[in-house]
């Protein structure tokens, strides 16, 4: 899985797109003159931006030319298309999703574009106590690493992060105050 993209001469660099189908979809242009909420760095500012196409992450990097994708739900519109270019976790994150309400996936994200920003958070609404599920993998793809433990199969990577959640739910109380 190749996470980053040069940004062209022109400074555009495209997000492709598959219909719900599966089918090629029209990509989207982006821009890096329309980044958002940029940090300003000596050497590596960065900033991000949302694809209007299919509601994907991506930031930027003006100065190394570099642009890369991070895998968030939900996203950050709603749209007939997805990224192309489908990872092992997002399906696993499209099928936890389906069993929680509200639930939020977020990505890493460190400094460079080279770096390795293969953590995700599970976190479930209402949860006051900041509880949550992390998973490990490095290129997006099976296997995954939950709780030190290496899960080799979508299902079985599935149904451990539903457990969790279910655990972190059963032993919170929503909304219960500062106690504890
Ligand atoms: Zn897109």
């Amino acid at each position: 899985m190749e996470w980053t993209r040069t940004i062209a001469a022109d400074g555009t660099w495209l997000c492709e797109h598959i219909d719900s189908q599966g089918n090629p979809a029209p990509a989207s242009v982006l821009n890096i003159a329309a980044l958002e909420n940029v940090y300003h760095s000596p050497s590596n500012s960065r900033g991000e931006l949302v694809c209007p196409g299919c509601g994907t992450l991506w930031r930027g990097w003006p100065k190394q030319r570099q642009v890369k994708f991070y895998i968030e739900s939900p996203l950050g519109n709603v749209s007939p298309y997805q990224r192309a270019h489908r990872t092992d976790i997002d399906t696993l994150i499209a099928q936890v999703w389906k069993r929680f309400a509200g639930l939020q996936v977020t990505q890493y994200q460190y400094v460079w574009p080279a770096d390795d920003d293969g953590i995700w958070w599970f976190r479930l609404p209402g949860i006051t106590r900041q509880k949550d599920v992390q998973l490990e993998t490095a290129d997006g793809m099976l296997p995954f690493y939950v709780d030190q433990r290496k899960l080799t199969t979508m299902e079985e990577a599935v149904g451990r992060v539903c457990n969790l959640l279910k655990k972190i739910q059963a032993t919170s109380q929503p909304h219960a105050g500062q106690s504890g």
